[in-house]
């Protein structure tokens, strides 16, 4: 098991929780090379989810950009509209065999809450979702769904009432409860096993793509990119690409108003080394290390630190991490809908708007492929305040 990925990630948590810590990475270890978990997992991603989830050839926004085609691997179409329900549904059945009884979770924007209190109704398990109480409010349509789907929502007012203070709390409540209770992360991130677990149960997403992109085109995508909000989209879909070093693999961070005005949420291009919810890793902070709040208008990339490998990935040069701001990715938004009748998430538009501004200047037989992580249903609130 990695427990790090260069000089980054690692266990940084209080001694109390070394204890749940390494029963997690044994349960984990041995639930992994078991292939009946590994067929269970598969199933419920098949009757469940509906995957395969499908490639779609973006062909007219393709024509109209003139250059390399793009390519969707559409996460969007999964139950719950994104790609968050592959790993929750991962979890939940490690809980379940770990003999726990109840899931907890944080979330910042609702998804993730909403992906774990599924789970816990589809497997009949009680779950408490940390969300700071800013957000709580900020994301009313998704506090209502995890309420129907059975969940209970605890609101926190500590700190800057936002997701890094949810992810605290929950932390606090797995290691007084860690007895009857799994903790459910959303991302990469985390003390280790999570970012390799979350990884490995996302890597479903690059396996398939992989697969589909030879059958369907004949060859490797020439580049793979995806959003960086924690990054586990984008773990999930390089997982597929890793060991193909002529595809280039490109993180998208959320540049917000421009990283210039510090209103952003890029952590790889716009932070600095440090420690936070137990790994070393790209952090938003001032000089003396106290957390900044992040910005943007995609609220599930709204992190202030980022998955310990892709840090590593960034520092080997192995994956490329770049910037779109907040009208960027509007305008990708709107791109999507008008040429292809598909409506993405805000998050998602970040890594088309980077395929939109590297498909002209590439041949035609160039492939993009990006990672639809998810539907903009949940967005529409928000696109109409920015634009009035
Ligand atoms: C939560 C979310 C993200 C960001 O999370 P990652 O861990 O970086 O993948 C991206 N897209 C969608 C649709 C999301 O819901």
């Amino acid at each position: 098991m990695n427990t790090h990925y260069g000089r980054f990630g690692g266990q940084y948590v209080a001694e109390t929780l070394m204890g749940p810590v390494n029963e997690l990475t044994a349960a984990y270890e041995t639930a992994k090379n078991d292939p009946a978990f590994q067929a269970e997992f598969r199933e419920i991603l098949r009757d469940y989810v509906g995957r395969e989830s499908p490639l779609t050839l973006a062909r007219r926004l393709s024509d109209h950009l003139g250059g390399a085609r793009i390519v969707l691997k559409r996460e969007d179409l999964n139950h719950t509209g994104a790609h968050k329900v592959n790993n929750t549904i991962g979890q939940a059945l490690l809980a379940r065999r770990m003999g726990k009884k109840r899931l907890i979770a944080e979330t910042g924007a609702g998804m993730h809450g909403v992906a774990t209190a599924t789970v816990a109704a589809l497997f009949g398990m009680p779950c408490d979702i940390y969300m700071g109480a800013i957000d709580v409010e900020r994301q009313a349509p998704n506090v209502q769904r995890m309420k129907m789907l059975g969940a209970r929502v605890v609101a926190v007012s500590e700190g800057s009432a936002t997701l890094k203070d949810a992810m605290n709390e929950a932390l606090r409540d797995w290691v007084t409860n860690c007895d009857d209770t799994f903790y459910v992360i959303g991302t990469v991130a985390g003390p280790a096993p999570y970012p390799q677990m979350v990884r490995d149960f996302q890597s479903v997403i690059g396996t398939e793509a992989r697969r589909q992109c030879l059958e369907r085109f004949g060859k490797l995508p020439d580049q793979a990119i995806a959003c960086v909000g924690g990054g586990s989209n984008a773990m999930g879909l390089f997982a597929g690409f890793i060991d193909d070093p002529e595809v280039r693999l490109v993180g998208v961070e959320a540049g917000g108003k421009g990283i210039e005005t510090g209103q952003h949420a890029a952590s790889i291009n716009g932070g600095r080394i440090g420690v936070l919810h137990g790994a070393k890793t790209m952090l938003l902070q001032t000089g003396d290390g106290n957390i900044i709040d992040t910005y943007s208008i995609s609220a599930g990339l709204d992190y202030p630190g980022v998955g310990p490998e892709h840090c590593h990935l960034a520092e080997t040069g192995r994956a490329e991490y770049t910037v779109i701001n907040d009208d960027q990715a509007l305008a990708a938004f709107h791109a999507l809908c008008r040429y292809e009748g598909i409506i993405p998430a805000l998050e998602s538009s970040h890594a088309l708007a980077e395929a939109i501004r590297r498909a002209p200047a590439l041949p035609r037989d160039a492939i993009l492929l990006v990672n639809l992580s998810g539907r903009g249903d949940k967005d529409l609130g928000s696109i109409e305040k920015a634009e009035g």
